[in-house]
């Protein structure tokens, strides 16, 4: 480990975090107040210029800390005003980013690892295999670079970045800490104050990961169901063989209880000819789902070379959604963004170097270690 990845990065650090270091350097709790409005509002970068700050923290910080976001490699626009980053984490391996403006809000879709261990048979990420875990001042760095790289594209937008989604690279609750981390910063308003509603953990139904979010975060949360029953899941998202549907609906409803105000889990459903979108399917979604506090979104398979599968015709996609609707469902279709740069769902490959899936991450959540 070089001497500058040994330092303390101040982004990932949530307030009740930077307190607990001020205090114990002897600094009252109001420094860390201040220290977040440099690091998350100011954009600051240089020690030095905290000019609220004694010189002793400020030196503190000089010879502990770092304020170092993910690098950009490169970037690109979609004619439909998607954008993609390509981006180099601090472990020097590839990442993307997205964001996907519409007209009354502009949705981030951030990373959470490099790579994927969990190996979902339609997804790119997934065929890289995983590499490692994104730290959460890598997480949140992803936001804060896209915020201060937007407002220049957008200056008369008061709030660019409205809504952050973690559905980028990797399964956000396999790196548990820094994501609630992240999360926290996001949402705090001495970060950048993005409302419970519009910071969504997708996951693929780490059921242990979701149990442990009721005692942590007030999120929102989206599952990658993909499939009505067991048997189809399990070809699909192999981690349904360890956390079948049943636990995973048992799970997240305890998680919708929790939060309360009728706040609803969005259950993501893709969309693959032949595959999971025939009527029998919608009915045993619309069966399975009785009773469950849920929005569907339906994301048509976006392709990549060699996937094996396809999308369906949009009629189809339509006939799946009324089924839906008529059995009394919420139900959107996600709009394919960003085509054009590789920037739609599941598309994200990166450049993930060590392409192990390594089985470790797993084992960690099975025995209950995380968090
Ligand atoms: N690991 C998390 C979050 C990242 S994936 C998860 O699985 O939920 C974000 C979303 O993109 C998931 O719903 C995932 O199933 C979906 N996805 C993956 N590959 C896709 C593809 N090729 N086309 C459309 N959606 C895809
Ligand atoms: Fe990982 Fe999500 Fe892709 Fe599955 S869909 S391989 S969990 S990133």
């Amino acid at each position: 480990m070089n001497q500058e990845s040994a330092r303390l990065n101040l982004l990932g650090l949530t307030q009740h975090q930077l307190q607990s270091l001020l205090a114990e350097l002897g600094e009252k709790p109001f420094r860390a107040k201040q220290v977040m409005k440099w690091l998350h509002h100011r954009y600051l970068d240089d020690f030095q210029q905290m000019t609220d700050v004694s010189k002793k923290l400020r030196q503190y910080f000089e010879d502990h800390c770092v304020i170092k976001e993910p690098e950009v490699i490169s970037e690109k626009v979609s004619i439909d005003g998607t954008r993609k980053w390509l981006l180099k984490s601090l472990s020097g391996s590839a990442i993307e980013m997205v964001f996907i403006p519409e007209n009354d809000r502009g949705t981030l879709c951030v990373s959470s690892q490099v790579g994927c261990a969990l190996d979902c048979k339609f997804c790119s990420t997934g065929k890289q295999g995983f590499n490692s875990d994104l730290i959460a001042a890598e997480i949140v760095g992803q936001l804060r670079l896209a915020q201060r790289d937007l407002k220049e594209v957008y200056p008369d937008r008061k709030r660019v970045v409205t809504n952050v989604v973690l559905m980028g690279m990797g399964e956000p609750l396999l790196n548990f800490d820094n994501v609630i981390a992240a999360v926290d910063i996001m949402m705090d308003d001495l970060g950048y104050g993005i409302s419970k509603r519009k910071v969504t953990i997708s996951t693929s139904g780490v059921v242990p990961g979701i149990k442990q979010l009721i005692e942590t975060t007030d999120a929102s949360l989206a599952i990658s169901l993909h499939a009505p029953n067991d048997a189809l899941r399990n070809q699909l998202v192999p981690i349904n063989k360890k956390y079948p549907i049943a636990e995973l609906l048992a799970a997240c409803k305890a998680y919708a209880v929790n939060l309360g105000d009728k706040r609803t889990i969005t259950v993501e459903y893709i969309l693959l000819d032949k595959v999971n979108e025939q009527p029998k399917h919608a009915e045993q979604l619309a069966e399975l789902l009785r009773g469950f506090p849920c929005k569907i979104n339906l994301i048509p398979f976006n392709p990549f070379p060699g996937s094996g599968y396809r999308r369906p015709g949009s009629f189809a996609v339509k006939a799946f959604k009324e089924r839906l609707v008529s059995a009394g469902y919420n139900v959107t279709v996600r709009t394919t963004r960003g085509e054009d740069i590789d920037a739609a769902c599941g598309q994200l490959v990166g450049a993930v170097e060590d392409k192990t899936r390594r089985q470790a991450q797993y084992k960690k959540i099975a025995i209950g270690t995380i968090g």
